[in-house]
């Protein structure tokens, strides 16, 4: 049982070692055989190649062709011509989030994929990384910055969402954020190209409506107040998810075809090996709300159902409140009637829970409740 959330856990942690210290190249330095000429846009560049570097070294990165395939296959559909320039890096974190470099290294976490419900809600989000990129947003905004000495050492991902696990992947230094009329220029970008590549535009105010309702379940305070505040409290610059949605309706009215496509069956299909992995790194975040308004709304697809019972128990049995261990053993009783429960569920229940409280204290102490104050669905702003 529980097979792999304490590894995730460790594997996080272990990112976290990782820096953005390089050595710092004097702008004019002459360089053996030549001169080096400096250039804002060649630091950008400079800087970015050495993000990407330490995302495609994480330990936290998903490696499965399988997986890898079929997103960069996603996201070709939806860059188009620029398909050659961008390439894609799956990590394995509990958080809504995706990024993208100004060299065009995209990061897709698997907290995002476990969210959205099908292929076209991912092309919106993929097309809203795509977005960025196009309209050069992450180079605009290094070349702005004050000082673009040692620009190379600043480069970096621009990630709405969380911001501590991010950091673990890719180094503080390398998090920033883009502005408000960025990411909804971002937001019809993906729109259009989702469109273009055959996709229902409908999906992305699904999405935001989805995690708008998931916000407003977290066992995480600040997070129901943003959600009902429906603003950032640590990102203001980024656009509202009910701005966001209005935006994007008007814009889906304007676009000249809405194409019906969604793909939801496959899409299920593809990450159905992740599904136990996933849900028990998200339990890891001791958001229970949040967990268990996911798991109540992906049960609305009928399938899955052994699994969606397992993770509902166990964020029970995590969570502790009265009541809450006759609810973990109800769900664990009629999850493992469906074939796709994990083998443990026919064990001792009993002993199940005892384990798994035993494996996840219910206090957080220092370092662990700060990481909670920026759960999940604390900030939606890919
Ligand atoms: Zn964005």
């Amino acid at each position: 049982m529980f097979r792999t959330a304490t590894a995730i856990f460790a594997a996080i942690a272990l990112t976290g070692c990782a820096t953005a210290n390089t050595s710092q190249r004097v702008p004019g330095e002459v360089l053996e055989g030549g001169s080096y000429e400096y250039t804002p846009e060649a630091e950008v560049a400079r800087g970015s190649r050495k993000t990407e570097r330490q995302i495609a070294g994480s330990s936290a990165r998903i490696t499965d062709p399988a997986l890898v395939g079929y997103v960069e296959e996603l996201t070709a559909s939806v860059s188009g011509d620029f398909a050659d320039e961008l390439r894609v890096y799956l990590i394995e974190a509990p958080a809504f989030n995706a990024g993208i470099l100004p060299n065009g290294a995209m990061l897709v976490y698997s907290g995002m994929l476990l969210r959205v419900d099908n292929e076209a809600e991912l092309a919106q989000v993929l097309g809203h990384e795509f977005g960025h990129y196009y309209e050069k947003h992450g180079l605009k905004r290094q070349l702005r910055s004050a000082n673009t000495e040692g620009l190379a050492n600043t480069v970096g991902l621009a990630v709405g969402g969380l911001g501590h696990l991010a950091a673990a992947v890719v180094g503080k230094s390398a998090l920033q954020s883009y502005s408000r009329s960025q990411e909804l220029e971002a937001d019809i970008v993906g729109l259009e190209v989702a469109a273009d590549a055959g996709y229902d535009p409908n999906a992305a105010i699904q999405l935001w409506t989805n995690l708008q309702a998931e916000q407003a379940a977290s066992s995480n305070e600040k997070a129901r107040e943003r959600s009902a505040k429906t603003k950032s409290a640590r990102y203001d610059t980024h656009p509202t998810s009910t701005a966001r949605i209005a935006a994007l309706r008007k814009a889906t009215a304007k676009l000249p075809t809405r194409p019906t496509g969604t793909n939801a069956a496959e899409y299920r299909q593809r990450i159905r090996p992740y599904l136990t992995r996933w849900y028990e790194a998200e339990l890891m975040t001791r958001d229970y709300g949040s967990v268990l308004a996911l798991v109540e709304r992906k049960r609305g697809f009928g399938e899955d159902l052994g699994v969606l019972g397992y993770i509902e128990g166990a964020a029970y049995a995590l969570r502790r409140e009265p009541g809450d261990e006759a609810l973990a053993m109800a769900a664990w009783e009629a999850a493992k009637q469906h074939s796709d429960a994990p083998a443990f569920l026919q064990g001792d229940l009993a002993e199940l829970m005892k384990t798994m409280q035993a494996a996840v204290p219910k206090d957080l102490k220092g370092k662990d409740r700060k990481a909670k104050d920026k759960s999940a669905t604390s900030n939606t702003t890919p």
